[in-house]
């Protein structure tokens, strides 16, 4: 491997990045990033060089089957073949304008956002954090131009628990430490309710406020779901207060609970303003957008908002493709069905630890009580080759790209007992 960066690049100009990247044992891997990045996270211990659906394989050739599917972003399974010949052919075309000109792409992939989500206009970013940052921005102007609110004044309600992305505005209203401390000051005009809770939504609401944002199931919260009817409920108390609703749906989008958005579950809990992204993506690339009514959505302006990357063409069409598949591939039901299967079969084990089983769809979370070590729980689970960590409250994540078959379904169940039994 190359040791000097003249070395290196002209390694990489001589023979090709995937060539020099060959080389690297996961010891190498390893190194690498624990000198060269910072350490805001921390890997399970295996390096992945190749995926193909659900399986991956490490550099040293272990197949494993992936678990996390990129937090739901690899809905469509690794390298899914529609989506990358889609990626190919845009190749020959053009990939990245900025929005300084118009795009047959982005004009088409706007358009089928809205099909897919059933609202009006959109706005393309790239990353969650800033959906959800331009659902916020929206909000607020919303507030000062159409409701009147004084100017800075807004208030937007969250709930305890949340995860909507790192930017600074986002984890200062995170209740999480982890997320949060040492990152002030906060900005302020956020008020924090307990998920879930009617009666407190009702009460932060004043006449300032803006919006509610609320993602419809905590998925980075230990994938806790709300009581059945509360979304609609939500949905009236919003109405009844000339609030907004914003469901963040980046994690629970684009079929990940067995419909196209969790939302869906109680078509009356439309909202007025949704974050997405992630799945949207194919698995290939950061595609997200805010998405919502157009009353809200037409308050910006030229400059009011923006992004380089935000609406590129090589992403728009990754994003129709994704999309498209989901529809006529029955994505929603497949992850219905799917999701159902593996979380019968976790509730039919017969281990003390397990404290109790969440899921819809393929999002699905195994709490384990305090009796179980939660590394020790990860390493049993690499040892069964599945790869997987907990979210917060001892819930292990598994929500797999929805591609996954039957037979994959049942061997993930077969191999999560056998780590179980292992402890
Ligand atoms: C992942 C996630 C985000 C933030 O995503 P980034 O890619 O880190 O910007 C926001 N909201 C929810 C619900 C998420 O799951």
């Amino acid at each position: 491997m190359a040791t000097t960066s003249k070395t290196l690049w002209e390694d990489v100009l001589s023979r090709g990045v995937q060539e020099v990247v060959a080389e690297l044992s996961t010891e190498d891997a390893v190194r690498l990033s624990e000198t060269y990045g910072t350490h805001n996270y921390k890997p399970l211990p295996v390096n992945v060089v190749r995926g193909d659906g659900v399986r991956v394989w490490t550099s040293e050739g272990e197949e494993y089957l992936d678990c996390i599917g990129a937090y739901s972003a690899v809905a469509h399974g690794h390298l899914s073949p529609f989506i990358m010949d889609t990626i190919r052919r845009q190749l020959d075309r053009v990939t990245v304008l900025s929005r300084a000109f118009y795009s047959s792409e982005v004009g088409l992939f706007l358009k089928a956002v809205c099909d897919f989500t059933e609202l009006d206009m959109a706005c393309p970013m790239n990353t969650e954090a800033e959906a959800n940052e331009t659902c916020i921005k929206l909000a607020r102007k919303w507030g000062y131009t159409v409701k009147n609110v004084p100017l800075d004044q807004a208030e937007i309600i969250v709930c305890s628990d949340n995860f909507h992305g790192r930017t600074t505005t986002i984890v200062g209203f995170s209740s999480e430490d982890k997320y949060k401390k040492h990152f002030g000051p906060y900005g302020p005009g956020f008020k924090i309710i307990p998920f879930g809770d009617l009666e407190a939504l009702k009460a932060a609401i004043t006449p300032n406020t803006v919006a509610f944002l609320c993602e419809p199931i905590q998925a980075e919260g230990g994938i806790l779901i709300p009581p059945d009817g509360w979304m609609t409920e939500v949905r009236r108390v919003c109405d009844e207060n000339r609030v907004l609703l914003i469901w963040d749906e980046v994690q629970t989008g684009f079929c990940r609970t067995g419909r196209r958005f969790a939302w869906m579950h109680e078509p009356a809990a439309k909202p007025d303003l949704i974050a997405i992204g992630k799945a949207m993506g194919g698995g290939a690339l950061p595609v997200s957008a805010a998405v919502g009514r157009r009353e809200v959505m037409e308050v910006f302006q030229p400059g009011d908002h923006g992004s380089t990357f935000g609406g590129n063409p090589l992403g728009s069409v990754v994003a129709i493709a994704a999309m498209a598949e989901m529809e006529v591939k029955g994505y929603s039901e497949r992850s219905a069905q799917l999701g159902d299967r593996l979380a019968d079969r976790f509730r039919a084990f017969n281990f003390s630890c397990i404290k109790e089983v969440r899921a819809r769809g393929l999002l699905v979370g195994l709490e384990l009580d305090e009796t179980v070590d939660s590394a020790a729980m990860t390493h049993a689970l690499l040892a069964q080759r599945l790869l997987t960590k907990e979210t917060r409250k001892r819930t292990f994540r598994f929500t797999p790209a929805i591609s996954i078959t039957e037979d994959q379904i049942d061997e993930m169940g077969d191999r999560v007992e056998r780590a179980l039994a292992s402890l």
